[in-house]
């Protein structure tokens, strides 16, 4: 019997609900990211632009922002909710303001993310909610959590709201039985994020997967503590749920880390990273009767090897414990792939006001010119599938 093998060269598929100048557009915008000269200028310039009050919002907003954005509120994702979900793929809304510092943002933040969660309930098409701790939190008190030291009373009672906005939104989903990710950060506030964490799947997960921790495989403990953190779920009889990723933050961890004089948790090359994050896989793949887990990646090679093994394992394709997951605007060709052949798919939609989503943006943009062969693979598809709508 021939080696089972998804065809993610299937541009047509991938593309499918792309018109042509859509692609186009596409096409320009990835060659444009494709210059780390042009991005790096680009980030300054719009962030300087939008400190002194520069309305470049609108520009943003008709590029880079629609490209990988769902809108600024959630009425405005409706749209790309149903056009990913016409291809069984699911929307995870996202929302994306990052860097705020007020108790009354955070509140507000929470509130939204409770929202997403109320939409997700009421919609088939949406399967998960997701949110950052730092995005409900003040980034100095997780950071004092994180580094275990003892907290003077004002930050006592920062870290008390904390737990409980995350509590309230981790209870929430659990009464409509929707469940919801928790991302993963720096490596300095991951400590606090991973106690929560913890507590919420220990809680709310007893009966089923519906909160979702997640690991980073770029971290050189990412490994062990995946596996320790499931022998404790076992434990104490919960399900534990987990998202595999292999980590967004390695520059500014390596600097950090560099400019700090402390070694570095980001493991030592690329190589080692894809080994840990296979092996992640492989380990969830063996204990899918206590682990629920969710693959968030875009290397082509590791979702190729997950599909192989489930089928090797004869794990149907659609198991409610197996989910794979991309960003919204980046490796289509695998989202939909994936989908059409019946598996559970998923992408991040990102929403937001435009100002706010700048640093998911930039994130996106850096990724797509430091990130070995994402930038080329990403335009030799669209190449591909324009070459084909001109002979076809
Ligand atoms: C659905 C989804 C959810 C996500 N959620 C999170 C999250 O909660 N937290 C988070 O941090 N990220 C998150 N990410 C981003 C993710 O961590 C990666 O940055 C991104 O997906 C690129 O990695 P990749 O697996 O797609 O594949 P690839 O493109 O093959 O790998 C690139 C990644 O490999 C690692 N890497 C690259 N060079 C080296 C090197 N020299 N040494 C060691 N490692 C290296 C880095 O992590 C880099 O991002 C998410 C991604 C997706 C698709």
């Amino acid at each position: 019997m021939s080696e089972f093998k998804l065809d993610f060269q299937d541009t047509q598929t991938a593309f499918a609900d792309k018109t042509t100048s859509e692609l186009k557009e596409k096409h320009r915008l990835f060659k444009m990211m494709g210059s780390p000269s042009l991005v790096n200028f680009g980030t300054k310039m719009t962030n300087f632009a939008l400190s002194i009050g520069l309305p470049v919002s609108g520009l943003i907003k008709y590029t880079v922002f629609e490209q990988f954005c769902g809108g600024e509120t959630i009425e405005e994702c409706q749209k790309t909710i149903e056009k990913l979900g016409r291809s069984h793929i699911g929307t995870i809304l996202d929302y994306s303001v990052e860097g705020k510092s007020e108790e009354e943002d955070f509140e507000h933040t929470k509130d939204e993310i409770i929202l997403t969660i109320k939409r997700a309930n009421e919609d088939p098409n949406i399967p998960f909610a997701v949110f950052k701790v730092s995005g409900i939190a003040p980034y100095g008190t997780l950071e004092k959590v994180s580094a275990g030291v003892e907290l003077p009373e004002k930050s006592k009672l920062k870290w008390e709201r904390i737990q409980t906005r995350v509590n309230e939104i981790c209870e929430y989903a659990h009464s409509l039985d929707q469940p919801v990710f928790i991302d993963a950060e720096e490596t300095w506030i991951q400590n606090a994020i991973d106690l929560m964490a913890e507590r919420m799947m220990e809680k709310y997960n007893t009966e089923k997967a519906i909160v979702f921790t997640t690991i980073q495989l770029y971290r050189a403990d990412g490994l062990v503590f995946l596996k320790s953190s499931h022998e404790k779920a076992k434990e104490k009889g919960y399900v534990y749920a987990v998202k595999l990723v292999r980590g967004a933050y390695m520059e500014k961890e390596r600097a950090r880390a560099e400019e700090m004089g402390y070694p570095s948790p980001i493991q030592p090359d690329k190589s080692a990273t894809d080994r840990d994050y296979d092996e992640a896989v492989d380990y969830c793949l063996d204990n899918l009767d206590s682990i629920a887990f969710v693959a968030g990646t875009h290397n082509e090679k590791s979702v190729q090897l997950l599909a192989q093994k489930m089928e090797k394992k004869k794990i149907p394709h659609d198991h409610p414990h197996v989910f794979f997951s991309q960003l919204y605007g980046m490796s289509d060709n695998l989202s939909y792939v994936l989908a059409k052949n019946g598996y559970n798919v998923s992408k991040y939609v990102p929403y937001g006001p435009v100002k706010d989503a700048v640093p998911y943006l930039t994130r996106r943009a850096q990724e797509n010119t430091s990130v070995q062969g994402m930038m080329s693979r990403e335009l030799e598809m669209i190449d591909k599938e324009l070459n084909r709508r001109k002979e076809a």
